[in-house]
């Protein structure tokens, strides 16, 4: 390829994420402005159901943005990963106790299987504990788009030796399963089937660090069965 091209290309790629984001972010504006119109007319009503309402919608936009610049922060970094060596079940643990309340809130049962005596592997473990989120935040957003769940939903993370040597996470659910066109663009950048509540980073981010660490991610979904995101990575980023 020439360099005009691969240039031509790059200022391409930019021009698209630009756009993305600044629909994203145009979004997120207009359920804030939403929010506060429906605030203003409680306050002026003294109607509580107004109040909270709106106080939903402002509440909403405002984790959106937390999660969008999260995400932009953690894309920023996948330039420079630092890798050590570290316990593979650690990350998972990690994203285990902090998610772990928000799933059994509502109700699902959430899982986390180790296998012991798991060898040390050099990772970025910053950065595979944002794939593992990315990847449990999903299984939960599943669940609640699910509701009402016929029985009960669980998530399953499990991390165990692979057979090339490194190591295998997996994320599991039980929950709505993708399409296969929903499959075919699950990576792109942006894209999401959360409308408004989504920002189709967080799998292109996921791909992205797994990339970095020479590791592959596969995805196994049924519509109406569940999914099995699988990140395999190997001992060292050669
Ligand atoms: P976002 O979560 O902001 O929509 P992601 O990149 O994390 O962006 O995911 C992209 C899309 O992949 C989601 O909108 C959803 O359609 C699909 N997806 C990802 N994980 C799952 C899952 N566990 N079950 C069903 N659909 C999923
Ligand atoms: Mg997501």
């Amino acid at each position: 390829k020439s360099r005009q091209l691969i240039e031509a290309e790059r200022l391409a790629a930019v021009g698209e994420t630009v756009a993305g984001l600044s629909h994203t972010i145009k979004n997120i504006a207009g359920g804030l402005d939403g929010g506060m119109f429906v605030l203003e007319k409680g306050i002026e009503l003294e109607d509580t159901a107004y109040l909270q309402q709106g106080w939903k919608l402002v509440r909403g936009n405002v984790d959106r943005i937390k999660t969008l610049s999260l995400d932009l922060l953690n894309f920023a970094k996948t330039d420079r990963m630092a890798y050590r060596p570290v316990d593979p079940g650690q990350p998972a643990r990690e994203v285990f106790d902090l998610m772990r309340s928000r799933a059994e809130a509502h109700g699902m049962d959430f899982v986390l299987e180790v296998e012991t005596g798991l060898a040390p592997i050099q990772m970025d473990p910053a950065g595979i504990h944002q794939c593992l989120l990315n990847l449990v935040t999903n299984a939960i957003d599943a669940v609640l788009d699910t509701e009402p769940a016929d029985g009960e939903q669980r998530i399953t993370v499990s991390v165990s030796a692979a057979e090339s040597g490194g190591v295998r996470y997996r994320v599991a659910d039980t929950c709505c399963g993708m399409d296969e066109p929903t499959k075919a663009r699950l990576f792109q950048r942006f894209f999401t089937t959360k409308g408004e509540r989504g920002t189709g980073i967080g799998l292109m981010l996921t791909r992205t660090i797994v990339h970095r660490h020479k590791g592959t991610i596969d995805v196994d979904s049924q519509p109406g069965k569940g999914s099995c995101f699988t990140i395999n990575l190997p001992d060292r980023p050669r």
